[in-house]
C-alpha cells in the first residue's frame, strides 16, 4: 500500500465528524491493505510507531526539504527506513540520522511529510481509533462488530485481531475465545472520590473490600492449575498454596479473578511488600510458602464448567462464584440499592478500613466483565491521606519541564528537630504551580549542582499519598506511595509540618 494513501485517510478521518464516514474510510483502507501492511497501518493510524520511540524529533525533522511531487513510498518502505534510522548508533550517528531523515522527507509528498511529522513527534492523535477500527474491520470483512470487539478485548490487542480477520475472515474470531489456560487482561477500575459519588453513578452495586495485594487470575482445567498476574505473567510456580486452594474447589474447569494477599494470624493484611515479595520471588518457594503463606481472595468468575460468563451481569457471575468458592475465600461485600441506601455502604467502608484494608471497590450489579478496560462500572474509593511536608530540594526538570524545578524532595519533622526525607514527587503540579515553585525555590536555594537545587527548608507543601511502604533509602525507614502535590501551604511554617511520629502512628500496618 502506498504511504500516501494512509496519510490521506488519516487526514480525512481527523477532518470528518461523521462516525459512519470515518468507519467507511477505515473499511476501505483495510480492504486494500496487504497482509504485511496491517502490522504497520494499525499503529500508524493510532499515531504510534511499531518500533516504539525512535528519538526522531523536531530537531532532525526541521530540514525544510522540498516535497516530492508524486507519491512513491510504500507503507513498508517507510517502516523499513525508520527501522534503519533508529538503528544508527556510534560516532557521527546524529549526522547520519539527519541525512537519512532528509532522504525520507525528500521522497515524501507534502501530505506525506505532514503525516510523518505528526507520527514522529507524537502529534497524530487518534484517541478513539480502536473503537472505530473495530467497526471498520467488521465492515471490511463482514464479521459482526460485536464479535470483533469481544475478540479485541480477549486478545488485548487490536492488531492481532485485525491481522487474523483480514487474512481469514469472520471464522478467525473463534481463535479469540475465552479459553481456560489462556489468560485475559483483567478488568480495571476507575476512581470515585466517595461512596456517595460512586453509588450515585452506579445505582445498585456491590461494595467490596479493596485488598492491597496482587491481582491473580486462576485457571483450572482438571488437575492443571495456572496462575497469572495482571500483566499476564505466569506465576504458577511461585504460589503453590494457591494451586492447592484451586484444586480443593468443587469445580473442575474454571477461571476466577481475585487478589492474593499475605494475612497475619488475625486475618489482618501484612504489608504490601510482603505479598509482593512472595509473588516476585522464585527462590526456595517451599520455605517462603511456609514462612509467609499467602491467601487467594476471589471476587469474580469468568468461566465455570466451560461456560463463558463474561457477558453476564455481575450479579449472575457472582452467583456462580458463590456456588464454587466458599465464603472465607471470597472478598467481603455489602450491597447498596441505589443512592438512597448509603448507610450500609459507608459503614462497610469504615469497617474495611478498621480491618486494615485500603478502601472499597463499588461494582455495578448489571455490568458485564470488560477485560483489559478501565470500565466505568468498577469504582474504587480510597481515603486520601494528606501530609504537610517541607521541601528540602528540587531537581531540574526534563523535556517539557526543562528550566523548571520539578521533582521535589519531601521531608517530615524528625524528633531531633531535623527534617527526615520521605521521598520525592513531580506529580500533581499545574503549569502555574511549576512556574511559581521554580521562582520561590530559586529564592531559597543554597546550592545548585546542575541536577539538584538544595533549598533552605522553609516551604511547606500539602502532599496526598496512598500509603506508606518500608524503605531502606530514607532515614525514617519508610517512604510514601504515590505522593502528589495538592497545594502549597504558605500559611504554614516548617515548625507546623507533620512529624515522622504521627505519620508512623497513622500507618500501623507498615510499622508493626
Ligand atoms: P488500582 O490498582 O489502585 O487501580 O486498583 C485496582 C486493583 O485493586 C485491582 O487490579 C486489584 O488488584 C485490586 N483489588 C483489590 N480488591 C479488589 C476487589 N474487590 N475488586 C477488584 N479489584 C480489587
Amino acid at each position: 500500500m502506498l504511504f500516501a494513501r494512509l496519510a490521506r485517510v488519516s487526514r480525512e478521518i481527523a477532518a470528518s465528524s461523521a462516525r459512519s464516514r470515518k468507519t467507511a474510510l477505515l473499511a476501505e483502507l483495510f480492504r486494500d491493505a496487504e497482509a504485511d501492511d496491517v502490522p504497520i497501518v494499525i499503529p500508524y493510524l493510532a499515531g504510534r510507531l511499531p518500533q516504539g520511540r525512535l528519538g526522531i524529533g523536531w530537531k532532525l525533522l526541521n530540514q525544510h526539504i522540498a516535497p516530492a511531487v508524486e507519491p512513491s513510498l510504500t507503507v513498508r518502505e517507510v517502516d523499513a527506513r525508520l527501522t534503519r534510522i533508529g538503528s544508527v548508533t556510534g560516532a557521527g550517528s546524529q549526522a547520519e540520522r539527519r541525512r537519512l531523515v532528509g532522504e525520507l522527507l525528500a521522497a515524501a509528498t507534502d501530505d506525506e511529510q505532514r503525516f510523518l511529522f505528526g507520527l514522529l513527534t507524537g502529534e497524530v492523535r487518534q484517541g478513539a481509533l480502536d473503537a472505530l477500527a473495530v467497526e471498520g474491520l467488521a465492515a471490511a470483512t463482514g464479521a459482526p462488530a460485536a464479535g470483533v470487539r469481544r475478540a479485541v478485548m480477549l486478545a488485548g490487542s487490536l492488531q492481532a485481531v485485525a491481522e487474523a480477520v483480514l487474512a481469514d475472515g469472520s471464522p478467525a474470531l473463534d481463535r479469540f475465545r475465552l479459553t481456560v489456560g489462556r489468560p485475559v487482561l483483567p478488568m480495571l477500575a476507575h476512581t470515585a472520590s466517595s461512596v456517595a459519588e460512586g453509588v450515585g453513578k452506579l445505582g445498585s452495586c456491590a461494595v467490596e473490600e479493596k485488598l492491597d495485594g496482587i491481582r491473580v487470575q486462576v485457571h483450572r482445567d482438571g488437575d492443571s492449575v495456572r496462575l497469572f498476574t495482571r500483566t499476564l505473567d505466569d506465576i504458577t510456580d511461585r504460589l503453590p498454596e494457591l494451586t492447592s486452594a484451586a484444586l480443593a474447589l468443587r469445580g473442575a474447569r474454571f477461571i476466577l479473578d481475585g487478589e492474593v494477599i499475605a494475612l497475619d494470624g488475625n486475618g489482618r493484611p501484612r504489608s504490601f511488600q510482603e505479598t509482593a515479595g512472595r509473588v516476585g520471588s522464585r527462590t526456595d518457594v517451599a520455605t517462603a510458602a511456609r514462612e509467609m503463606p499467602v491467601s487467594p481472595v476471589f471476587f469474580d468468575a469468568l468461566s465455570v464448567d466451560g461456560r463463558d460468563l463474561l457477558d453476564l451481569p455481575f450479579a449472575e457471575r457472582h452467583a456462580e462464584l458463590a456456588r464454587l468458592v466458599p465464603e472465607p475465600m471470597r472478598v467481603r461485600r455489602a450491597l447498596a440499592h441505589g443512592p438512597d441506601d448509603l448507610g450500609a455502604a459507608e459503614e462497610f467502608l469504615a469497617e474495611t478500613l478498621r480491618r486494615g484494608h485500603e478502601g472499597v471497590v463499588l461494582k455495578a450489579l448489571d455490568a458485564p466483565y470488560s477485560a483489559g478496560r478501565r470500565g466505568a462500572s468498577w469504582l474504587k474509593v480510597k481515603p486520601v491521606h494528606t501530609l504537610d511536608l517541607v521541601v528540602l530540594a528540587a531537581e531540574w526538570g526534563h523535556g517539557r519541564r526543562t528550566g523548571k524545578l520539578s521533582n521535589l524532595h519531601l521531608a517530615a519533622r524528625a524528633p531531633d528537630g531535623s527534617f527526615a526525607m520521605l521521598g520525592k514527587t513531580f506529580k500533581g503540579m499545574t503549569d502555574a504551580m511549576l512556574t511559581w515553585q521554580t521562582e520561590r525555590l530559586k529564592e531559597l536555594a543554597v546550592e545548585d549542582d546542575g541536577w539538584v537545587v538544595t533549598v533552605r527548608p522553609e516551604l511547606v507543601v500539602e502532599i496526598a499519598y496512598d500509603g506508606l511502604q518500608r524503605s531502606t533509602r530514607y532515614p525514617a525507614g519508610v517512604t510514601l506511595r504515590f505522593a502528589r502535590v495538592v497545594r502549597y501551604r504558605e500559611d504554614k511554617s516548617p515548625a507546623e509540618a507533620d512529624t515522622v511520629e504521627t505519620l508512623l502512628a497513622a500507618h500501623p500496618e507498615v510499622t508493626r
